[in-house]
Protein backbone atom coordinates (compact mmCIF):
# COMPACT_ATOMS: atom_id res chain seq x y z
CA UNK A 1 0.00 0.00 0.00
CA UNK A 2 1.33 3.61 -0.35
CA UNK A 3 2.19 5.25 2.21
CA UNK A 4 3.55 8.57 2.77
CA UNK A 5 7.43 8.89 2.97
CA UNK A 6 7.57 11.72 5.85
CA UNK A 7 4.78 10.34 8.15
CA UNK A 8 3.93 7.11 7.35
CA UNK A 9 0.19 7.42 7.12
CA UNK A 10 -1.39 5.52 4.05
CA UNK A 11 -2.40 7.17 0.93
CA UNK A 12 -5.47 7.22 -0.59
CA UNK A 13 -4.54 6.41 -4.98
CA UNK A 14 -7.69 8.26 -5.31
CA UNK A 15 -7.08 11.22 -3.90
CA UNK A 16 -3.22 11.25 -5.26
CA UNK A 17 -4.35 11.01 -8.52
CA UNK A 18 -7.01 13.86 -8.15
CA UNK A 19 -4.05 15.86 -7.43
CA UNK A 20 -2.47 15.16 -11.12
CA UNK A 21 -5.83 15.63 -12.76
CA UNK A 22 -5.32 18.95 -12.30
CA UNK A 23 -2.46 19.13 -14.39
CA UNK A 24 -3.29 20.91 -17.87
CA UNK A 25 -2.07 18.15 -19.84
CA UNK A 26 -3.90 15.43 -17.47
CA UNK A 27 -5.86 14.01 -20.00
CA UNK A 28 -3.40 13.04 -22.23
CA UNK A 29 -1.25 11.67 -19.35
CA UNK A 30 -3.98 9.71 -18.19
CA UNK A 31 -4.14 7.86 -21.57
CA UNK A 32 -0.18 7.25 -22.04
CA UNK A 33 1.41 4.24 -20.19
CA UNK A 34 4.99 5.86 -20.62
CA UNK A 35 3.98 9.68 -20.17
CA UNK A 36 1.85 8.54 -16.94
CA UNK A 37 4.68 6.96 -15.08
CA UNK A 38 7.15 9.66 -15.90
CA UNK A 39 5.17 12.60 -15.17
CA UNK A 40 4.15 10.53 -11.81
CA UNK A 41 7.34 9.81 -10.87
CA UNK A 42 8.21 13.70 -11.17
CA UNK A 43 4.99 14.46 -9.48
CA UNK A 44 4.57 16.72 -6.36
CA UNK A 45 1.91 15.00 -4.29
CA UNK A 46 0.69 16.55 -0.92
CA UNK A 47 -0.25 14.41 2.08
CA UNK A 48 -3.51 15.17 3.15
CA UNK A 49 -2.40 13.96 6.79
CA UNK A 50 1.15 15.81 7.43
CA UNK A 51 0.74 18.40 4.80
CA UNK A 52 4.68 18.01 3.49
CA UNK A 53 4.86 16.89 -0.08
CA UNK A 54 7.38 14.62 -1.75
CA UNK A 55 7.59 13.28 -5.13
CA UNK A 56 6.11 10.17 -6.65
CA UNK A 57 9.00 8.22 -7.39
CA UNK A 58 8.87 7.43 -3.42
CA UNK A 59 5.86 5.83 -3.89
CA UNK A 60 5.41 1.60 -5.11
CA UNK A 61 6.10 2.16 -9.20
CA UNK A 62 3.92 -1.18 -9.07
CA UNK A 63 1.13 -0.16 -7.82
CA UNK A 64 1.09 3.38 -10.02
CA UNK A 65 1.29 0.87 -12.86
CA UNK A 66 -1.87 -0.82 -12.05
CA UNK A 67 -3.71 2.00 -10.81
CA UNK A 68 -3.16 3.50 -14.66
CA UNK A 69 -4.08 0.08 -15.53
CA UNK A 70 -7.41 0.38 -13.89
CA UNK A 71 -8.28 3.56 -14.55
CA UNK A 72 -7.82 2.93 -18.52
CA UNK A 73 -9.93 -0.43 -18.05
CA UNK A 74 -13.42 1.44 -16.64
CA UNK A 75 -15.34 3.64 -18.97
CA UNK A 76 -15.59 6.31 -16.78
CA UNK A 77 -13.12 6.06 -14.12
CA UNK A 78 -12.48 9.97 -13.88
CA UNK A 79 -15.18 12.41 -13.76
CA UNK A 80 -13.04 14.91 -15.35
CA UNK A 81 -16.07 18.27 -14.97
CA UNK A 82 -15.30 17.40 -10.98
CA UNK A 83 -11.61 16.29 -11.38
CA UNK A 84 -12.43 13.02 -8.93
CA UNK A 85 -11.66 9.78 -9.29
CA UNK A 86 -14.63 7.77 -9.47
CA UNK A 87 -13.32 4.10 -8.96
CA UNK A 88 -12.29 2.70 -5.19
CA UNK A 89 -8.64 2.55 -6.02
CA UNK A 90 -7.20 1.06 -2.91
CA UNK A 91 -10.05 -1.47 -2.65
CA UNK A 92 -9.47 -2.85 -6.00
CA UNK A 93 -5.75 -2.49 -5.68
CA UNK A 94 -6.21 -4.96 -2.54
CA UNK A 95 -8.05 -7.45 -4.38
CA UNK A 96 -5.74 -7.60 -7.37
CA UNK A 97 -3.52 -8.56 -4.94
CA UNK A 98 -5.17 -10.65 -3.26
CA UNK A 99 -6.31 -12.68 -6.59
CA UNK A 100 -1.97 -12.74 -7.25
CA UNK A 101 -1.41 -14.63 -4.18
CA UNK A 102 -4.29 -17.01 -4.88
CA UNK A 103 -3.22 -17.70 -8.36
CA UNK A 104 0.61 -18.29 -7.15
CA UNK A 105 -0.91 -20.62 -4.49
CA UNK A 106 -2.75 -22.35 -6.80
CA UNK A 107 0.10 -22.94 -9.29
CA UNK A 108 1.65 -24.11 -6.01
ZN1 LIG B 1 2.43 12.57 5.51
Amino acid sequence: MAKCPLCGNSLDWGELIEQMLKLENAAEVMKNREKFMETFEGFVFKCPHCGEEFYGKNLPAKEAEKVFELLNEFRGSIDWENGKVRLRLNSLLALDTMLEKWDEKMRG
